[in-house]
């Protein structure tokens, strides 16, 4: 295996004495969790300590900080106001609508306590549900917060999402209010949220009683009389409200959110207060190293768990400022085109930390790679990136470009904070591409035979990724409404052991890396042999002409299963011309037989100009599947470009 990424690869010639560090640290936490946690509670405000620091009596349901009272408002806003109450602590950067705006801890404060006291005058108050489907604007971040302060559970929902998409959550959520906005916008394009909003409530059996709405000036919107509520009103009268924290229950809820939706029926993910705080307070320390008066930079949404783990509440509990940007990685502030934007910004509010996508890097490959070299980054320590496999090209060429260490972090939605990854706050130990790296601390991870359940130990041995309970801090507790459904879906999936399914293939190398090999239904079977199509589709990349590719298992009445590749090609011409798809159909199948063997070999490779993704950028292998099997995709609402599910249609009807 490669080690990577100059700073830390040095380390390896003295791994003796270092490598000990994280694992006695690892060690603690699965050895004496309660111990380990009561610690770890301390890096937050409690208003009542906890006095039993885990009640796993039922299992798999895990309680943490039984007894302490909290707020997660208080640790981010309330807490800093001693120390920090002039230094900034977000940042709104809009490249869409050309505005940049800073607030202090102070200013955070008042906007929070005026979007709690306007919507407790609209009826909302502890336990009570706030749908909140927002464009990235300050406003989101102070309605999040403002529902932590009362107690209330918000629910986000993904701006730009459909009617249909947002009805199902509104009707599974059951919101006294939504929060929204006139419009959000994208690559210059205003989108307008109030007529799908209005569609959403009209389609959903559960009805808000109010809604509360920002006026960008963005898009005209109509006001339902009785129900509609403009923000900015509400705020006049409620201009210097003074609304003190609700203390809650470390194990009340704090949220809901939905999985991304990639493999099927997004899950209600619920979470709870305490557990939460402390998860995200501890992960800042030992993982992303981030100290109280920087600023740190993650590029997702609000709408995902990123969005409300390290946009919002993570950054701010540390007592540092967030960014919160609205706009594509291509376009400047004055809305020209600039691949420079984010490294930029990086310069300007001296970032130290910095979270994004693999998805959003392979965007800005296609930018000049100059632009790296333009800004003063020497601000940053670390890029970490999550969400899916980060292949090693990209990984290679934002690594040379940054000069800073690039970290993989594998989590999911449920999990909420990373599950595999490297703690720098801990030890620098180093990254090896390809792999998200170790175990975090508190969870047991474990390598497990799909078929028996058996624990696979040994080197490079292939299973199921799973976590051996109690989970740790910060993990769902449960699926929103439906305990069944979470110890169902979750805990039932591995014969014969109540272990929680990630869902995902892995292997563990000799020094315990953890290598993430994709998802437990993208497994096809070719004549009786198993193969994994991530694996085909990491040979394809290997090619020099491939951009992107999604392998997908179809149905076959000889083999049973085949795999079909589609590519997109760097160069256009095997997509305009047929003895150029031909050549290059024919190398990229030599890539895969010479590497993995024929029975891996693609039955055909097609080329497309794009994939089907969902809208966090992952890749909806399910649907392509689907229609080249020309059944129905099934839940669409997720998908972010329709058009390139169309184009694999039209390949696939036309073979
Ligand atoms: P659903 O569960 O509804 O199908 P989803 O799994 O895509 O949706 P998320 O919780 O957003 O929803 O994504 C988590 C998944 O993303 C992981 O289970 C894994 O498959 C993938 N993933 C996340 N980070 C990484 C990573 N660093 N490397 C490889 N895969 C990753
Ligand atoms: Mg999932």
């Amino acid at each position: 295996m490669q080690f990577w990424h100059g700073r830390q690869a040095d380390s390896k010639n003295q791994e003796t004495p270092q490598m000990s560090r994280y694992e006695d640290f690892y060690r603690q936490s699965v050895d004496a969790p309660e111990a380990f946690w009561a610690e770890q509670a301390r890096l937050i405000d409690w208003q009542a300590p906890p006095t039993q620091v885990l009640d796993a009596s039922q299992p798999p349901f895990a309680r943490w900080f039984v007894g302490g009272t909290t707020n997660l408002c208080h640790n981010a806003v309330d807490r800093h106001l001693a120390d920090r109450a002039d230094q900034p602590a977000l940042v709104f950067v809009s490249t869409e609508t050309g505005t940049e705006k800073t607030y202090s801890f102070r200013e955070l404060h008042a906007e929070v306590q005026r979007t709690a006291a306007s919507l407790a005058a609209l009826g909302v108050g502890k336990g009570d549900r706030v749908l909140i489907y927002m464009p990235m604007i300050p406003e989101a971040a102070f309605a999040m917060l403002a529902c932590a302060r009362i107690g209330a559970i918000h629910c986000v929902v993904f701006g730009g999402f459909a009617s249909g998409s947002l009805a199902t959550r509104i009707e599974d959520a059951e919101p006294k209010v939504v929060v929204s906005a006139d419009a959000g916008s994208r690559g210059g394009k205003v989108i307008a949220y109030k007529p799908l909003l209005d569609e959403a409530i009209r389609l959903s059996k559960h009805k808000p009683s109010a809604v509360m709405l920002t006026d960008r000036g963005l898009a005209p919107m109509d006001l339902v009389a009785g129900r509609d509520h403009l923000a900015a009103d509400l705020a006049l009268q409620h201009h210097d409200a003074v609304v003190p924290c609700t203390w809650l229950a470390a194990t009340d809820i704090s949220y809901t959110i939905y999985t991304s939706g990639t493999t099927g029926k997004p899950k209600g993910v619920q979470r709870d207060v305490g557990g939460y705080a402390v998860a995200l307070a501890a992960s800042m320390k030992h993982i992303f190293d981030g100290r109280a008066g920087e600023t740190y930079f993650s590029t997702s949404d609000i709408g995902w768990v990123v969005g409300h783990s390290y946009i919002v509440y993570g950054p701010l509990i540390a007592g540092m400022a967030t960014l919160m940007y609205e706009g594509l990685p291509t376009q400047g502030i004055d809305k020209q085109p600039d691949g420079g934007i984010w490294w930029r910004l990086v310069e300007k509010y001296k970032v130290t930390v910095m979270f994004s996508a693999p998805t959003a890097v392979r965007v800005l490959k296609k930018q000049d790679p100059a632009l790296l070299s333009k800004y003063d980054l020497s601000s940053l320590r670390a890029l970490f990136l999550a969400g899916e496999p980060l292949d090693e090209p990209t990984a290679r060429w934002i690594s040379n470009g940054l000069g800073v260490p690039i970290i993989d972090n594998y989590w999911q939605t449920e999990s909420g904070w990373p599950m595999i990854t490297i703690a720098n706050g801990i030890e620098a130990k180093p990254s090896k591409f390809g792999s998200p790296g170790v175990p975090m601390y508190g969870y047991r991870i474990k390598i497990l035979h799909e078929a028996t359940g058996e624990e696979l130990t040994g080197p490079n041995e292939k299973g199921v990724v799973v976590v051996e309970g109690p989970t740790p801090p910060g993990f769902m507790q449960t699926v929103w409404k439906d305990d069944q459904r979470f110890v169902d879906t979750y805990w039932k999936s591995v014969p014969g052991k109540m272990v929680y399914s990630t869902f995902d293939w892995g292997i563990r190398d000799e020094d315990g890396y953890f290598y993430i090999l994709g998802r437990t239904d993208d497994v096809i079977n070719v004549a009786g042999h198993r193969l994994g199509t991530r694996e085909i589709e990491e040979s394809i990349s290997g090619h020099a002409n491939v951009a992107e590719v999604a392998v997908v298992g179809v149905a076959d009445a000889l083999k049973g299963q085949v795999a079909m590749a589609f590519v997109v090609p760097k160069d256009g011409r095997a997509l305009a011309d047929a003895d150029a798809a031909l050549k290059l159909e024919g190398e990229i199948m030599k890539v895969v037989a010479d590497q993995l063997g024929a029975l891996a070999r693609p039955a055909r490779v097609r080329f497309v100009s794009g994939l089907p993704k969902t809208r966090s950028g992952k890749l909806l292998r399910r649907a392509i599947q689907a229609v080249c099997e020309q059944r129905d995709p099934g839940d669409l609402t997720t998908m972010d470009d329709p058009a390139t599910l169309q184009q694999i249609k039209q390949l696939v009807s036309s073979a």
